[in-house]
């Protein structure tokens, strides 16, 4: 049992994926022996409808400055934030002097936008060399997690804000009422706070449990966003349905009776109710499917190895991957090792299952005929690159939204 961090209700797990090592803790045999575990349990609450971990291990194991991400290192991404400071350029920021903050601003990836648009910004980023990247960029960042209190402290220095909007953050912060409570000041009488993070729909959809780890306290649905933004004068007015990583939800939020609340909002609600999202039936029915997925990957894996000779290749050393890998109990006897091209995890291991990982040339070398693909979510764009690999006839091993060979 465990008390929702939203209402304050009594939930149990609808799964627990066993012990679970930290989700992006790549590392060198000499930390094998003292590697963290927690015991990974999802739960539903009846009472708001919220999707939770019982427990998160703390941020200081989490995030750390040796596993600093930088947002802009993928082209998709620069593409997708400029598009989305465009439309908050067009639609939000076009009173007198405009002021945005963005909570968990990174390297400045989409507030580079409003910068050289000349507009009064402020990024919020507690990883101190992310925020340097973003002020050598020339945006103004501050280096600190967002509360109640820091909102006070930005509506003291820089006055109350037209836009707070945020991006794949959300999701992270367990002491989320803080959070509202200051967005709830900080915002202006018309201003919204606008956030997307993966959406829960598509992971009931797609079985895409994968994008439950650690990092992610808290699984979204526009209800659930709903009942808790309630509490704190605020109201969802409108939707946008996201085909980025795996499917997400970009939520628009202002104060109660201030903004006109969109069909899509009414649509989308009634879209979760059909899909049951706020029955506990669903979420038994999520961890069938979820233990159906494990048992058929690893059976296939286990095919593919008997037929070849030797164990599969894995595409994209993920945080996604640590769930699955651990959660499927599979190791180096049927994963050989997995390609990455970032530097920082290229001959480390991956946490729990301790799998090689070794840069991109490595593929080449061994000719396989079939790879993993864990980073399934940029699959477009993988097949765009890996033409030699399919020109040569290398099949795909996916397993989101049904585990199958392309
Ligand atoms: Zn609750």
């Amino acid at each position: 049992m465990a008390t929702c961090r939203i209402c304050d209700t009594l939930y149990e797990e609808f799964i627990s994926f066993g012990e679970m090592p930290i989700a992006n803790g790549f590392l060198p045999p000499e930390d094998f022996d003292q590697e963290y575990y927690f015991e990974m349990k999802v739960g539903f609450c009846s009472s708001c409808s919220m999707v939770q971990l019982l427990e998160q291990p703390q941020r200081e194991r989490m995030f750390h400055e040796d596993y600093a991400f930088f947002s802009s290192l993928s082209k998709g991404q620069t593409a997708h934030f400029k598009n989305f400071a465009d439309s908050l350029m067009s639609e939000y920021l076009t009173g007198d002097d405009p002021f945005a903050v963005e909570i968990g601003s990174n390297d400045g990836i989409m507030l580079q936008n409003l910068a050289s648009a000349g507009i009064r910004h402020l990024g919020v980023e507690p990883s101190e060399n992310v925020a340097n990247v973003a002020r050598e960029k020339g945006i103004n960042t501050i280096s600190s997690f967002f509360d109640e209190k820091l909102a006070a402290d930005i509506i003291e220095k820089h006055g109350r804000a037209d836009t707070i909007s945020s991006a794949n953050v959300i999701c992270h912060i367990p002491y989320i009422h803080s959070v509202l409570a200051g967005i709830a000041k900080l915002l202006k009488p018309r201003g919204a706070f606008i956030f997307e993070d993966p959406y829960l729909g598509d992971i009931i959809e797609k079985v895409s449990y994968d994008q439950i780890y650690d990092e992610h306290v808290f699984y979204f649905s526009a209800t659930s966003v709903s009942n808790m933004i309630k509490q704190h004068g605020l109201e969802l007015f409108d939707v946008e349905h996201l085909n980025v990583h795996g499917g997400s939800m970009r939520y628009f939020i202002a104060k109660k009776g201030s903004r006109k609340v969109t069909e899509d909002v009414q649509t989308v609600l009634a879209n979760e109710e059909r899909l049951g999202i706020t029955l506990p039936e669903t979420y038994e029915t999520l961890r069938r499917n979820i233990e159906g997925s494990r048992d058929q990957l690893v059976k296939l894996l286990n095919e593919i190895k008997a037929a070849q000779g030797s164990p599969v290749i894995a595409y994209g050393a993920t945080s996604k991957s640590t769930t699955v890998l651990n959660y499927c109990n599979i190791g180096p006897d049927l994963i050989a090792f997995i390609s990455d091209t970032t530097p920082l995890k290229q001959n480390k291991f991956s946490p729990g299952m301790h799998i090689p990982i070794k840069a991109s040339d490595e593929i080449e070398k061994n000719q396989p005929s079939h790879m993993l693909l864990f980073a399934w979510n940029h699959m477009q764009e993988i097949m765009n690159k890996e033409t030699a690999y399919n020109n040569r006839g290398g099949k795909w091993v996916v397993y989101v939204p049904e585990v199958k060979v392309i």
